[in-house]
């Protein structure tokens, strides 16, 4: 079963995924952790990559796809993943189609974290309190950005999902059981 983890920053994408992860078995893909990793390494392209993280912006299509390709052809997805952070674009969404058309594989589900912009903010606020540690990314002024950039390049995919009759919208402000159960209704028993 391979699922799609929709929503704006601070959603609860990572922690749902995590979970569903654990349940049933399949693979959770963050773009996000594995551009981190990319940034922790200190590489050439990981300096790239941090400048462009920390002022809220996309990384390129290109790099995305690339990465996301590699993974989802592992053996460790074979049963299925989760993808988080991943389609963000109309075009990363036309590459995805066209990656799981040639390996005959398919979305079963695209669920949307639907919470309001307040509690978003005061999330990500909690999420650098907790960690003592601010991500790069996570200041206020940053996130607004990366509020806007989610209406203005990630949101028209919603409509896009919908068509194909794919998109399962979930409550994302219930505490992390109820989103969970909300979830697992979806997705059924593991
Ligand atoms: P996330 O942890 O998913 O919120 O991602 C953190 C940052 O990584 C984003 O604000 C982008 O700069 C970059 N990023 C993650 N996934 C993608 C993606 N699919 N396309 C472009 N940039 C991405």
């Amino acid at each position: 079963m391979n699922i799609i983890m929709f929503g704006p920053p601070g959603a609860g994408k990572g922690t749902q995924a995590k979970i569903i992860q654990g349940k049933y078995k399949i693979k959770h893909l963050s773009t996000g952790d594995m551009l981190r990793a990319e940034v922790a390494s200190e590489s050439t392209l990981g300096k790239t990559l941090k400048a462009i993280i920390d002022s809220g912006e996309l990384v390129s299509d290109q790099i995305i796809i690339e990465l996301i390709g590699n993974c989802i052809s592992e053996p460790e997805c074979q049963r299925g993943f989760i993808l988080d952070g991943f389609p963000r674009t109309v075009p990363q969404a036309g590459a995805l189609d066209d990656m799981l058309g040639h390996m005959s594989r398919s979305i079963k589900h695209v669920i949307v974290l639907e919470v309001d912009n307040d509690i978003l903010i005061d999330r990500i606020k909690k999420r650098t309190e907790e960690s003592g540690v601010a991500r790069g990314d996570d200041t206020a002024e940053i996130l607004k950005n990366r509020l806007e950039v989610y209406e203005n390049q990630t949101a028209p995919l919603l409509p896009y999902y919908e068509g194909k009759g794919l998109l399962r919208r979930v409550d994302g402000m219930q505490p992390i059981e109820g989103v969970t159960a909300q979830i697992e209704e979806i997705l059924g028993s593991p």
